[in-house]
């Protein structure tokens, strides 16, 4: 009562939208206007920003397996039985499919339109080390969807190996559900105080998310962008083009929900995702927010965000479409109606396998790049501005999961209208 009437605290949402934003500022100030100094550099950025900053991702980190293991294992327990369970997974993975597909097109057209790599002179950009990528070929993309060991696949955060076993073991509890029902509870009520946990985990967003962009803005070197604003305004225009027109346009039309209200709830999901560039620590935000806002039922969120965290990557897409065309342009390479055709089935199969982390788009890349004959050192020419890229793409990678997740929803009944209408 004391608080309703004193001061009116601002929501969390609103809060860490605050701490967005002043955190940018705050940041550019920090690289603009105070002289290097070993105070200004070991204490403040590489001290506590970087601490509070990394700390909070290590607490988002530290809720994504056991949450995603345990609500994947209850969700398929109350899902029950096999058809029900093939049906969403089929229609989440086509979706998945589609949307990438999309994004990469859309990319691959701007670009071709904008010619980004036209009049790009090598001596003007910065030039990073390439990270030679570890074994990415389709077998064993394939091969490593299953867990040999599923508590080494628990400790080394294997999303995709931990989804299938979590499937595996749901299936057979559900079976058993009569006979041990003290196992299937413990799970549930492990589920609930996971959930609990997320939502203490939230109370430290607003100082993380300052200190994270605070810190990535007062280290970002902006004079690097000069040269490759061509390239980052293909890619920022066809992640825009993704999220505020495809993915709009797919709510309306595939579950008849209004687009504008969807973005304005899943807003604070996006702000996660832009500050730490990593869609896997999201997931547990993501789930929250479907269930608890939008509608969504934690049954269809809790199997869909993770599954789509690890293999639906459309914002990545979109940055390796535009890439190619850059560095094909840049090294005066002419890509036949084929290979453009290549990049798009070796961007989908590439997001596959691989969970959202910093910078992984760039390694998947190089995978890419050699499938057409483009030299890979090419990803050379646009490391040093891509940290920003990858704050915007992870945003619209989570973006796409959420919206995917919502269709298959309505589709399925899944979905509380009345949770979607409230403000
Ligand atoms: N950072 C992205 C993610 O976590 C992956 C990438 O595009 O590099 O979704």
């Amino acid at each position: 009562m004391a608080e309703q009437t004193g001061k009116k605290k601002l929501s969390l949402s609103v809060q860490i939208f605050l701490a967005l934003f002043l955190g940018m500022i705050a940041g550019v100030l920090l690289h603009y206007a105070i002289p290097s100094s070993s105070f200004k550099d070991s204490f403040i950025t590489e001290g506590v920003l970087y601490v509070v900053g990394q700390g909070f991702i290590r607490l988002l980190q530290m809720l994504v397996v056991p949450l995603v293991f345990c609500s994947i294992v209850c969700g398929t327990i109350a899902t029950g039985d096999m058809k029900t369970l093939g049906k969403v997974g089929v229609k989440t993975l086509l979706f998945y499919i589609v949307t990438t597909v999309v994004a990469i097109s859309i990319a691959i057209r701007i670009a071709q339109f904008i010619d980004p790599g036209v009049g790009i002179q090598l001596d003007s950009v910065e030039v990073a080390d390439v990270v030679v990528p570890e074994d990415l070929s389709f077998s064993n993309t394939i091969l490593n969807l299953i867990p040999q060991n599923p508590i080494k696949a628990l400790a080394e955060g294997n999303m995709m190996q931990i989804i299938l076993y979590a499937v595996f073991l749901g299936i057979a509890l559900a079976k058993l559900k009569q006979q041990i029902p003290v196992v299937v509870s413990f799970f549930e009520q492990t589920n609930e105080a996971l959930m609990e946990l997320t939502n203490l985990v939230m109370l430290f967003a607003p100082a993380g998310v300052f200190c994270l962009i605070c810190r990535t803005f007062a280290n970002i070197g902006f004079g690097a962008f000069l040269p490759m604003l061509k390239y980052m305004g293909c890619v920022v225009l066809a992640l825009f083009v993704q999220c505020f027109i495809v993915y709009p346009t797919l709510l309306a039309t595939f579950a008849k929900l209004n687009p504008f209200r969807f973005i304005r709830k899943f807003f604070p999901v996006m702000t996660f995702a832009f500050t730490t560039s990593i869609s896997a620590a999201v997931v547990p935000l993501n789930i929250e927010t479907l269930c608890r806002r939008i509608g969504v039922s934690r049954k269809i969120a809790s199997f869909t965000i993770p599954l789509g965290a690890t293999i639906n990557m459309d914002g990545t897409a979109i940055m390796q479409g535009v890439a190619v065309i850059f560095i094909s342009q840049v090294y005066g390479v002419v890509l036949s109606s084929t290979d453009l055709v290549t990049v798009i089935f070796m961007t989908t199969v590439a997001s596959i396998g691989t969970a959202g982390l910093p910078s992984i788009g760039l390694i998947t890349l190089t995978m890419i790049l050699t499938s057409v004959g483009l030299p890979t050192e090419g990803i050379a020419l646009i490391m040093g501005i891509d940290r920003i890229l990858d704050m915007l793409r992870t945003a619209v990678n989570v973006t796409g999961d959420g919206v995917c997740t919502t269709i298959v929803a309505k589709q399925n009944n899944e979905f509380d209208s009345e949770i979607f209408a409230q403000d």
